[in-house]
């Protein structure tokens, strides 16, 4: 679905700032623009026509979707849906995210994320066993 049909949810968000001590993401970071509330406002500049695609890409990466904002905001925005559409539409556009294209590359391939063929899953098996 693209962002502009996530615009209410956008625009819901009241910039309170109640989910940043509880997103992993901003403790790591200390960023205020990696928070719920600074996605938003990002996305908002984007569908304002203030910020292009390429500019926000890096911060709609970084974002684990655990929905730890969900859980602290007071209106229950679903975030994590918001990054997700927008990760699609980055991808529809061109700007996805290199680690990610590896991965899908990769499932494709080998049904693994990093590659690995087949032998490599024994070998985890076998230290399982030990
Ligand atoms: S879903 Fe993303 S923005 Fe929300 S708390 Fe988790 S990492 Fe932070
Ligand atoms: S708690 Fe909800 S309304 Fe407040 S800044 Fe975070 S996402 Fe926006």
């Amino acid at each position: 679905m693209p962002i502009e049909e996530y615009r209410h949810v956008i625009m819901e968000c009241v910039s309170c700032g109640l989910c940043q001590s509880n997103c992993p993401i901003y403790k790591q970071t200390n960023l205020e623009s990696n928070s719920a509330k600074g996605k938003m406002t990002i996305l908002y500049s984007l569908l304002q026509g203030w910020l292009d695609w390429d500019e926000i890409a890096e911060r709609m990466y970084e974002c684990t979707t655990c929905k730890n904002c969900t859980a602290t905001c007071l209106s229950g925005l679903d975030i994590a849906a918001v990054v997700e559409a927008a990760r699609a539409e980055l991808v529809e556009r061109g700007h996805g995210n290199a680690i990610s294209k590896d991965i899908a590359k990769n499932l494709r391939e080998t049904h693994n994320p990093f590659g690995e063929g087949s032998d490599a899953r024994e070998r985890l098996k076998e230290l399982a066993r030990t």
